[in-house]
């Protein structure tokens, strides 16, 4: 029963359209009361009061659910007799809604008791000063308003503490928080969760080769297939970088987050368009188990990222559960980064040569020098392992530097059998090439030695070319300004093989071991190799194949014409020492090794 009462109409005409309507909520059972009320509300002049007057509390409820009022005038005599007990129902009813109470003259006792109640204000019935109830009413909407745009900046404040801004996903903060309360649960209810870490392998490579835009839209692809695969109850994060953290919940059998992880890698797999082309990308993870591989978020997440590591060590787009042997791993690594920083006081590192041979005349095109280092427990680290800590700890500067040196002084004495000075090949990682002082060690390095620079060749890789905005290209060129040769190392297995020669004028491709080595069992590799083989010799690039283990291989690169070649079939690297045995020798070993001609 809604009555409106005509005195708003008629003020209502007179009023210009633009003030603000404030809905207004009447429970009042006292006829006079309630014409009093809207009387004196209808003669506010900068609001409109839009009054629904209801005269039950049922009725004041029900109206309360439907429609959307910014006040309620509840008052505390209902016939209904239920006082108190009424607001706290109408609180119930619209948690949300301020609610101001309307107690008789004699009653201010119970108006402030309604205060208790969760009342935002009081009115007295029958107040002479009806600038009094409209500043009340007013008030009352304001300060509602005002804790609602608070409550909206929270949120939104909370929102912004635990989520990652480029992909939306909770952040680390909002997962640790998240996984606690689960654990908690779990723990109760004596359930497994599984907890996922998850790595997307050679991110940095499109960051660095495609630009950061097209690395962040990859990442906001990454999250979205992740989401499309997990259930409502799991969660993602992302950790920041290329790292992201999955939860689920309720683990039932131990196979079930391998299983997860087979989708995961699945979905990730899928081609993604990044720049008008298609790339693929993949990604490892590791699983720790709760309670099995830890009782707390931290624990869990440092497993599982421990795990992630190993699924990488074992060659990338895969999965592996956490093991407590992997921890000795985590430990070695720090006792080799260590061990590496004495090595650089003690000069504790060797160069191994291997060379590279010309078949179409069997001899000597160059040798490539590879470093070496004896650990701390004496047994040889295998040297990508090596690189990567010095890479990641900056250390790949002396080091680098050391190696620049030692190759130089070391080879400027080498001459093959015919009396030509040895092309040395050196290798240079990315982190060398972006430091623009290293054109410098090269320099110092050829000064020192005295060996020509023409028989210096950097072995550099495709993204490095390609990286920090054109400060690497600068050192690239510098260096070749001094008549040093540049090979770009492990070609065609970037992202930008061809867009490196396009960017740099180089002397020398070297065709990766993974081409070679699935010689002639895939022929969609024989392709590959046959066609870069061809662009290099169009460019008028030589080419050496690595890695070249046995004759077939040789053979098949032959007729494909790429006659250069290096690999175990030839020579294993070794020693400066075994290397001039080898050179003062009429016939090296590796002339067995040569086709019959
Ligand atoms: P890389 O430059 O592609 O060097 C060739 C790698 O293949 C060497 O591994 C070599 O021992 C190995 N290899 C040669 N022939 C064969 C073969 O027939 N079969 C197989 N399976 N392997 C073969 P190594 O010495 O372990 O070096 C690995 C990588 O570490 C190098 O790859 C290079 O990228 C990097 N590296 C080595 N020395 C240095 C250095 O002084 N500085 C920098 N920045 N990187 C280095
Ligand atoms: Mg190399
Ligand atoms: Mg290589």
């Amino acid at each position: 029963m809604t009555q409106l009462m005509s005195a708003t109409a008629i003020a209502d005409a007179a009023r210009p359209a633009a003030i603000p309507r404030i809905p207004v909520l009447l429970v009042e059972d006292e006829a006079d009361d309630a014409k009093w009320i809207e009387a004196i509300l209808s003669q506010a002049r900068e609001v409109h009061f839009d009054i629904t007057h209801v005269e039950g509390l049922e009725q004041g409820l029900r109206a309360l659910r439907d429609g959307d009022f910014q006040c309620v005038l509840l008052d505390l005599s209902l016939e209904e007799g239920e006082g108190l007990n009424a607001l706290a129902r109408a609180r119930v009813a619209a948690a949300t809604v301020p609610i101001i109470a309307m107690t008789s003259q004699d009653d201010e006792v119970l108006a402030l008791e309604a205060l208790r109640y969760g009342a935002q204000d009081y009115l007295v019935k029958r107040d002479p000063e009806p600038r009094l109830v409209h500043r009340t009413v007013r008030h009352a909407v304001e300060r509602h308003r005002i804790l609602a745009d608070l409550a909206q900046a929270r949120r939104q404040e909370h929102y912004l503490a635990t989520h990652d801004s480029l992909t939306g996903l909770p952040n680390r903060l909002a997962y640790e928080e998240q996984l606690r309360r689960t654990l908690a649960y779990s723990s109760r209810s004596n359930k497994e969760v599984g907890v996922l870490f998850l790595d997307v392998d050679r991110f940095k490579n499109i960051n660095d080769t495609l630009g950061h835009p097209a690395g962040d839209q990859l990442l906001r692809t990454v999250a979205e297939r992740i989401r499309g695969v997990l259930r409502s109850s799991d969660m993602v994060a992302r950790l920041g970088g290329d790292e992201f953290v999955l939860m689920l919940q309720d683990v039932k059998r131990e196979h079930d987050p391998g299983r997860v992880c087979q989708k995961l890698i699945e979905a990730i797999s899928a081609p993604c368009a990044l720049e008008g082309s298609d790339y693929r990308v993949t990604a490892s993870i590791g699983i720790a188990l709760y309670p099995r591989d830890g009782l707390d978020p931290e624990t869990l997440v440092r497993n599982a990222d421990t795990a992630m590591y190993h699924a990488k060590s074992e060659g990338l787009n895969r999965f592996s559960h956490y093991s407590e042997a992997m921890n000795s791993v985590v430990s070695r690594r720090l006792e080799l980064e260590n061990g590496l920083r004495g090595a650089i006081e003690e000069e504790g590192f060797g160069l191994a040569y291997q060379p590279q041979i010309d078949l179409e005349t069997g001899t000597l095109y160059g040798v490539e020098a590879l470093l070496r280092w004896r650990g701390p427990d004496r047994t040889t680290v295998a040297t990508p392992e090596l690189i990567a800590i010095a890479e990641e700890t900056g250390l790949i500067h002396p080091i680098g530097e050391w190696v620049m040196r030692t190759a130089c002084n070391e080879g400027a004495a080498w001459n093959d059998p015919r009396g030509r000075g040895v092309k040395i090949g050196v290798n240079v990682s990315t982190r060398q090439l972006a430091d623009p002082s290293f054109a410098l060690v090269v320099a110092r390095a050829l000064r020192d030695s005295a060996l020509p620079p023409d028989r210096l060749e950097l072995e550099i890789t495709e993204s490095s070319v390609l990286q920090e905005r054109g400060i690497t290209l600068t050192t690239v060129r510098r260096i070749q300004d001094l008549g040093v040769r540049i090979a770009i190392d492990d070609f065609g297995t970037g992202y930008s093989a061809l867009s490196a020669l396009k960017h740099l004028s180089v002397d020398t491709i070297k065709l990766d071991r993974s081409f070679v080595s699935e010689i002639p069992k895939r022929s969609a590799d024989m392709t590959i190799t046959a066609g870069l083989i061809g662009i290099a010799r169009e460019l008028g690039v030589a080419v050496v194949a690595e890695g070249v283990e046995n004759r077939a291989q040789r053979d098949v690169l032959l007729e494909r014409g790429c006659t250069r070649m290096q690999g175990y079939l030839f020579a294993r690297p070794s020693s400066a020492a075994e290397l001039e045995t080898q050179l003062s020798r009429g016939i090296p070993t590796w002339a067995r090794a040569l086709p019959a001609s």
